[in-house]
């Protein structure tokens, strides 16, 4: 299948495929190829807009906000190429131990005044064992839910016992973010101190445990489009209710710091694909999207974003809180999520598959 055919041939088939969608159908791999192939410009702009169609038919206008807290800085015993907080590269990025009660709690109320639904606990470390450190992140959990100001959620990395994944959820944790990062094709490529199965086995601990998944992962390390679309139709497998899609932000001192940038119309291009893919998630672009954006980033949620991480990322600034909802305002949507919780279907349909690591493209 071809993303160069002429004389509305493209215009048509990517009717086809969004009608299918539209109406609760679903589009295979070599389909979904067919769109990340797309090359000419209208073409994009045609995908994009089908995109916004299918965001509508199933998310509505209403746009889900997310913060992150870091709660554990710098000093990871993991290589992630991409990332601030590896021990093994000079940075300069903070570190510090695990987070105390106060700081935690000025971050909850801050996201909260800002309409922010969620806030996750994202730690600098491999992943989380029995034991000391288990016991105070299962405080915080119970602290962050308890003041009932935002859902609690973490992204603490690998998960190795049930065991671990169900003190969690005792503790009220709802929903634990751990991206797959990209497709498994291309993980050895940015790391090789955990793998892409470590990943997965940690999602099944969690799922088996009643967590809901936020896992997406990041674009712009250099990979295919074929591992962008192998990577979606991992995350639907794996069933992610949220799916972040973050944009590599090259940090001095690691060995992505001179990865070039993807083109702003290729970065709206995947996300619009993921919505094709993913049709009822929590489409969230995160880390990234101010630097390799610039003036195109409203045009997320035309694309078919329909979340967005809001406020600083664990390493880099963001855009300030109130010129994200200024500009979810100015596109027709509504920032006020109501819900609080993501929609059941979502998290039951999903058997299929799969996530990752905390702050995954977040740095
Ligand atoms: S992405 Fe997570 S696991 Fe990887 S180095 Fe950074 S903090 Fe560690």
């Amino acid at each position: 299948m071809s993303g160069t055919a002429v004389d509305g041939t493209v215009r048509h088939q990517l009717e086809s495929f969004a009608q299918r969608v539209l109406s609760g159908g679903q589009i295979d791999r070599d389909e979904a190829m067919w769109l990340f192939n797309l090359e000419k410009r209208e073409d994009i702009i045609d995908l994009m807009s089908w995109a916004n169609r299918i965001r509508e038919r199933f998310k509505g206008n209403k746009i889900h906000l997310c913060s992150i807290v870091n709660a554990k800085a710098g000093n990871c015993s993991e290589n992630c190429s991409f990332c601030a907080q590896s021990s093994f590269y000079q940075t300069g990025s903070p570190k510090y131990g695990f987070i105390d009660p106060e700081p935690l709690e000025t971050a909850m109320e801050e996201s909260a005044g800002n309409q922010v639904t969620a806030v996750g606990m994202v730690a600098a470390w491999k992943g989380l064992n029995e034991g000391p450190i288990l016991d105070e992140v299962c405080d915080r959990i119970r602290q962050m839910k308890e003041s009932g100001k935002v859902r609690p959620d973490a992204s603490l990395g690998i998960i190795k016992k049930q065991e671990v994944a169900d003190r969690l959820k005792q503790a009220g944790l709802e929903c634990y973010g751990h991206n797959l990062e990209s497709s498994r094709r291309f993980f050895a490529n940015h790391c090789t101190t955990h793998t892409f199965d470590e990943r997965l086995q940690t999602i099944e601990y969690l799922k088996k445990a009643g967590i809901k998944i936020c896992s997406g992962g990041i674009i712009g390390m250099g990979e295919t489009r074929e591992d962008r679309c192998d990577l979606a139709f991992d995350l639907r497998a794996i069933g992610a209710s949220v799916v972040p899609v973050n944009i590599l932000n090259p940090i001095k001192g690691t060995p992505f710091e001179s990865v070039p940038p993807m083109e702003p119309l290729t970065i709206l291009q995947t996300i619009a694909c993921f919505r094709f893919i993913l049709p009822r998630k929590e489409i969230m672009v995160a880390g990234g999207r101010t630097l390799n954006l610039r003036d195109l980033q409203s045009q997320i949620f035309t694309a078919g974003a329909s979340a967005l991480m809001v406020g600083n990322y664990l390493t880099t600034l963001n855009q300030s809180v109130e010129k994200d909802l200024q500009m979810i305002k100015d596109m027709g949507l509504d920032p006020s999520w109501d819900g609080h919780d993501f929609s059941e279907s979502d998290f039951t349909e999903q058997s299929q598959c799969g996530s990752t690591c905390d702050c995954s493209g977040t740095v």
